[in-house]
């Protein structure tokens, strides 16, 4: 069937004289009705007949609807959701194709392989075709699937058109009507029959090419040095365009709209809405997105999610932080400075073999504190309600009675929050309501399952199910390229214009037989067609209004880019994107000298011990941050045992085991089946302080760090044996008020031994350490300096040295000594005497103390970017890179000179 090009003012007339309009997507038919309906107000009009006009997909289902009222038909037209839960139990049953996917992803797959086969017409050509063992099992589950519908008397979307097409011969059904085609790129071969079928009955079908009549004022093809360069010209572009012409109807394309997505929003938020940027500012923003995002990444439906999958399984830690933090669970208002505060302090700080607590667990440590008790409360009667429902339990019910008790659930939990909701929340929680009964639709099969089925096949409607707010008819559209097929803008700026994304690749469905996917000319079947329909939308949105402009980034993520074949054949002229410098910030932003004195430190001893140092050596922002404001990041539970506490333990078995064998004379005497079981002994005392085991899983990983120990902790005992003679004196020994300079720090010494002529300092370390960390006037790790030159002042020092806790030749003691080898192989000095390295230290390290003391709060990371890579500071420091990089140079410029 030909196109025919046709203005806004022939399809509106068609309206207007009782023709039927069907667009090829929502939207196209959506903008017509807001059109029609201010073309009939225009004219004077103050009622008229509602026109016939949608989209494609609704006006076939409202002729099927038709044909059950009349009697003449009774098969259940399926959703989408129906379809998919056919598929995947017919999939469930087949063992006899291994495959990675899941059984649900295989049945979208399979549900799009059936769409395309029957709007394609190619059933019954699947058989032979099927070549593969892929194809084979498709071609096997078809079989399945439509016995399956018959015998249920149920009918796939998919075959909708075709089974029309049967109603309209048998005279079933019959069109007189004048029908208008909106907005099709071409047509399936199955909407083609079916309109043939109503030609016959007298209807009269055309297809037409909607485009504007003003004159063209620009057609321009632009690069930018980069993608974000590009986004930012359009947005600038937008804003332009507006400001001349505050009516203007402006499109913005992009072919893969939901990758760009986040990064376009972001980018026409700060250009076109900078005002946004205040997130109390609730006013619309002049740009939306036509097409929604899933249901189920939007944080009220996820929260929702969150909670009832709580109530069956234990949850991620981090996974209940943002549950507590959320305002869509329980009366925030009041409680949610208490639940950050719990999460902070109490949850993240657990001690936990697996990073995943269940509800009742959470409840229980929530008892402990009288405050939260509104959380408490919740929570629990959250536990009540899902012990009611009995979902954790054997108890089958159909889909809709689960829907039922998922509202229970919610109810309960008080979701989605106490306060007023927003309008757009409001629209939300409709969409939840109407996912949910879409899910109670699966009772169509009359099967009764558990509540995790359920649960799962409310988790893949709302995956699938799009939501956008309400439009506020925004003057900028952002839309994908198919979406803006069937209507008419004032200007249009086409995105992502180069060679790699337009025309897209083509992608052959990969459970059909390939050669029948291009035999039929099925979408993305080969590149010469995709070509093609690339050529073809060019050429509709060409006219689709007076302005249009493609752009491209001559610079992509994986490298340079070219413009587009398709595009360069429009033969328009290419100039560079006019790119305004940055907006001037909205708050204008002063410098202001920081010269008022802090208020003096305390006169008493500092949390944090050698850390202040470390962190002033660092960064003195960040050690101001850290250790006078107290501004730190939340911890993160990983699973099983964290460096921290593998180090741990590991100090606290050397710890116990030299407290019973005090000497390595000791140690030489005792028989090597003694001291294993001397060894095993302490690593048992120390594993009673870590989380008890809760499952095998637990008690395995246990096992393995005992072994783990054994092993370490043997080969280390062996090596000692090797030092000179030695007696421990002191195994984790701490100093609670040690002055430096003018602060006042406690500290803790991994050990002190005795050895002849004087005292070895050692500090264990499981991780990564070496002794440039204790050099220069910033040393990185200044911890056994600072022992040495304030905790072990009065006793003569032989060594002090790194006790490498790792395996392999890795394990040794790495320091220096004073000149008469305490240590095996010690470094050499950088000073003439350890004595004078002493003293040098001392002095650095008062310096240090000085600075943090008088609030030097420089904003000066040692080494950028290593030192503020993992600082959680970077937000609060608001480090300013380009004075680094002079700082950089300088510095490179001294040690040149030095050097
Ligand atoms: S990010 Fe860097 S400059 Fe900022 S406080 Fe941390 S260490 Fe200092």
């Amino acid at each position: 069937m030909d196109s025919q090009p046709s203005s806004l003012a022939d399809i509106l007339s068609a309206l207007a004289r009782g023709a039927t309009v069907i667009t090829s997507n929502q939207r196209a038919a959506r903008t017509l009705r807001t059109l029609y309906t201010q073309h009939q107000q225009a004219s004077g009009q103050h009622t008229w007949q509602s026109p016939s006009l949608l989209p494609w997909d609704a006006w076939t289902a409202s002729l099927w609807q038709k044909l059950l009222q009349s009697g003449t038909e009774d098969r259940l037209l399926l959703n989408s959701i129906q379809e998919q839960h056919l598929w995947a139990e017919i999939i469930a049953a087949d063992d006899t194709l291994a495959t990675l996917r899941s059984t649900e992803s295989l049945a979208s797959l399979a549900a799009g392989a059936f769409t395309l086969l029957s709007r394609y017409g190619g059933r019954d050509q699947l058989k032979r075709a099927a070549n593969t063992a892929e194809t084979q099992a498709f071609a096997n589950w078809a079989d399945r699937f439509e016995r399956r519908c018959r015998t249920a008397s149920l009918l796939p979307p998919s075959q909708l058109e075709h089974e029309l097409q049967l109603a309209i011969e048998k005279s079933h059904l019959k069109l007189t009507t004048e029908i208008l085609l909106i907005g099709f790129e071409s047509l399936t071969p199955a909407q083609t029959n079916l309109l043939h079928a109503f030609q016959h009955t007298g209807a009269t079908v055309s297809l037409q090419d909607l485009q504007t009549t003003q004159p063209t004022t620009e057609n321009l093809l632009t690069t930018a040095p980069t993608q974000q360069d590009e986004l930012r010209a359009a947005a600038q572009w937008a804003r332009r365009t507006l400001q001349q012409s505050p009516a203007a109807r402006i499109a913005i394309l992009a072919p893969s709209l939901d990758d760009d997505r986040t990064e376009i929003d972001r980018t026409f938020r700060e250009i076109l809405a900078p005002e946004q940027q205040d997130i109390a500012n609730a006013a619309p923003a002049p740009y939306e997105f036509s097409l929604g995002s899933p249901l189920a990444s939007l944080p009220m439906a996820a929260i929702a999610i969150e909670l009832l999958r709580w109530t069956i399984q234990p949850l991620p830690i981090q996974r209940i932080s943002s549950l507590l933090l959320s305002p869509y669970f329980g009366n925030t208002t009041a409680e949610q400075n208490i639940r950050a505060e719990f999460d902070a302090f109490i949850l993240r700080q657990s001690k936990l073999l697996r990073p995943e607590l269940s509800l009742r667990s959470v409840i229980n440590e929530l008892n402990k504190h009288p405050h939260l008790a509104t959380t408490t409360a919740l929570l629990a009667a959250l536990q009540q309600s899902a012990s009611d429902q009995g979902v954790a339990s054997t108890r089958k019910q159909g889909y809709g009675e689960w829907m039922e008790s998922i509202r229970e659930l919610l109810r309960a939990a008080q979701w989605p929050g106490t306060r007023t909701l927003s309008s757009t929340e409001f629209q939300l929680r409709r969409k939840w309501e109407s996912a949910l009964d879409t899910v109670a639709t699966l009772d169509f099969t009359g099967d009764r399952v558990p509540f995790t089925e359920a649960l799962t096949a409310l988790e893949t409607s709302l995956r699938e199910t799009r939501f956008a707010p309400q439009s506020h008819n925004a003057p900028v559209q952002i839309m994908g390229v198919l979406e803006s097929a069937g209507s008419l803008f004032d200007a249009v700026w086409f995105l992502r214009g180069h060679d790699a994304a337009w025309p897209p690749r083509p992608r052959p469905h990969p459970l059909l037989p390939w050669q029948l996917q291009r035999k039929l000319s099925m979408p993305g079947a080969d590149i010469a067609q995709s070509q093609q329909q690339a050529r073809a939308i060019v050429q509709r949105i060409r006219h689709s209004a007076p302005q249009i402009i493609f752009s491209f980034a001559e610079q992509g993520a994986d490298g340079p880019q070219r413009r587009s074949s398709l595009i360069a054949e429009l033969g328009w002229p290419q100039q560079p994107a006019i790119l305004e410098a940055p907006a001037p910030a909205i708050i204008e932003t002063q410098l202001v000298p920081d010269t008022d004195p802090l208020p003096a430190l305390p006169d008493r001893v500092l949390r944090g011990g050698e850390s202040v140092l470390r962190l002033q050596a660092a960064c003195g922002f960040r050690a101001f941050a850290e250790r006078r404001l107290w501004a730190t990041e939340l911890d993160t539970i990983a699973i099983g045992l964290d460096a921290s506490q593998w180090g741990n333990l590991v100090h606290d078995v050397i710890r116990r085991f030299w407290a019973e064998v005090k000497t390595q004379a000791n140690l030489r005497a005792l028989p090597e089946a003694a001291r294993t079981t001397l060894l095993a002994t302490c690593i048992h005392a120390a594993l009673r302080h870590t989380p008890a085991p809760d499952t095998p899983w637990d008690e395995a990983y246990l096992e393995t760090q005992q072994q783990r120990l054994r092993s370490l902790l043997s080969a280390w005992f062996e090596f000692e044996l090797s030092r000179k003679p030695f007696a421990v004196n002191l195994s984790e020994k701490s100093f609670d008020d040690i002055s430096v300079g003018p602060l006042r720090l406690g500290m803790r010494i991994d050990r002190v031994d005795q050895v002849e002529g004087g005292i070895v300092l050692i500090d264990y370390k499981t991780g990564r350490a070496g002794i440039p960390g204790w050099q220069g006037e910033r040393p990185d790790d200044p911890q056994l300096p600072l022992y040495a030159t304030f905790a072990a002042s009065g006793q003569h020092l032989e060594a002090i040295a790194f006790a490498r806790l790792r395996t392999g030749n890795q394990m040794k003691l790495e320091g220096y000594d004073a000149g008469n080898n305490a240590i095996p192989r010690p470094a050499k000095l950088k000073t003439a005497t350890l004595d004078e390295q002493l003293d040098q230290w001392r002095n650095i390290l008062i310096h240090l103390a000085e600075d943090f003391a008088a609030g030097i709060t420089d904003v000066e990371p040692k080494q950028y970017p290593n030192t503020c890579k993992y600082c959680a500071q970077r937000l609060l420091c608001r480090l300013d890179v380009s004075t680094l990089q002079l700082l950089d140079d300088s510095e490179d410029e001294a040690e040149d000179t030095d050097g």
